[in-house]
């Protein structure tokens, strides 16, 4: 008969900072613990099995389990690398205050839907108050399917719907610096900061990009954050290559032509006709033309077998 591996762990990633990391096992402990060898990608939100050495007492994660979902940025080398894992959930963050720039929106949104994640529009500092013209602009958003939660970090009771939103998920904040993310951890984690400063004391405050942390919400679900995540900027070669992650341009491109309509300039084009008729939202199509442009110049640049 054999006795069951004592040293062996299936856990959870709740905080990566660097090659240190922190893991919650399935009986709810937490302990630190390091990639076992220079090429496991490990990232928070990463479930893990891994082994105890006995020798320096320390804790090994040996391999990644499968993910359900993976979120890439671009790194500084033209590649991409990951950045979070086993979201459900992307909610990109906007405000009155500074102004939405949409296409960084877009290219959230359209990230989100090439993973297979749910995405939300969260529209914070409403107590600023929303202008009308703030208010169209999100309707289009609306009609392509997504879910929008209004908010302020401001007010406790303003935070309800977004609570709602986030209660089952394991959700990140994204969006433009100074829209209030990490203001709504704070205000939906309580004891965010104690956490953040735990971690910065264990690795003396290196990796500040690359840390993130995952958080239980008092209400249910999870959270990640860190500064690396919340305005990553989404790699353009993880795009899903057919509608570039714009759900509405999906739906209309069953009644294009050409099957690998590339909605541009091609003749007899359910996408440009939807664009010039109103039925698709100008700027929206204007954020895929632009996210093409850069799918092309990228795929170009990597070489012939990447070419459209
Ligand atoms: P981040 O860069 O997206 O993480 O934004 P911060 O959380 O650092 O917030 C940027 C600024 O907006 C700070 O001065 C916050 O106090 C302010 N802020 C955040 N949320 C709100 C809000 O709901 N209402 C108002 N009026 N200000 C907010
Ligand atoms: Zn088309």
């Amino acid at each position: 008969m054999s006795t069951p591996d004592v040293r062996a762990f299936e856990a959870q990633v709740i905080g990566a900072f660097g090659r240190s990391l922190r893991l919650r096992d399935l009986a709810g402990e937490v302990f630190a613990a390091r990639p076992f060898g220079r090429r496991l990608d490990v990232v928070c939100g990463d479930r893990v099995r891994g082994e105890w050495d006995p020798v320096h007492g320390e804790a090994h994660v040996l391999e990644v389990l499968p993910r359900t979902t993976a979120l890439y940025r671009s790194n500084a080398r033209g590649g991409s690398e990951t950045v979070v894992a086993n979201l459900t959930l992307l909610a990109v963050v906007i405000a009155p205050r500074p102004e939405p720039d949409w296409f960084v929106m877009d290219r959230y949104l359209a990230a989100a839907s090439s993973a297979g994640l749910a995405a939300c529009v969260v529209l914070n500092k409403s107590d600023l108050g929303v202008e009308s013209a703030l208010r169209t602009e999100l309707e289009a958003y609306v009609a392509a399917g997504y879910a929008e939660v209004t908010c302020s970090a401001r007010g406790a009771q303003d935070l309800d719907a977004l609570r709602a939103a986030l209660a089952r998920e394991t959700a990140a904040f994204v969006g433009q610096s100074g829209v209030g993310k990490s203001s709504l951890v704070h205000a939906l984690v309580p004891d965010a900061s104690i956490a953040t400063g735990e971690l910065d004391r264990e690795d003396e405050g290196r990796h500040t990009t690359t840390s993130s942390l995952l958080y239980d919400l008092p209400g249910g679900g999870q959270l990640i954050d860190s500064p690396g995540v919340r305005d990553f900027a989404p790699a353009i070669d993880r795009l899903e290559p057919g509608s570039l992650g714009f759900p509405e341009i999906d739906r209309l491109s069953t009644r294009c032509r050409f099957h690998d309509c590339q909605h541009l300039r091609e003749p007899h084009c359910a996408v440009q006709d939807a664009a010039a008729s109103g039925a698709l939202h100008p700027r929206r199509y204007e954020s895929y033309r632009r996210l093409r442009r850069l799918y092309v110049d990228l795929r170009t640049a990597q070489g012939p077998k990447h070419r459209p």
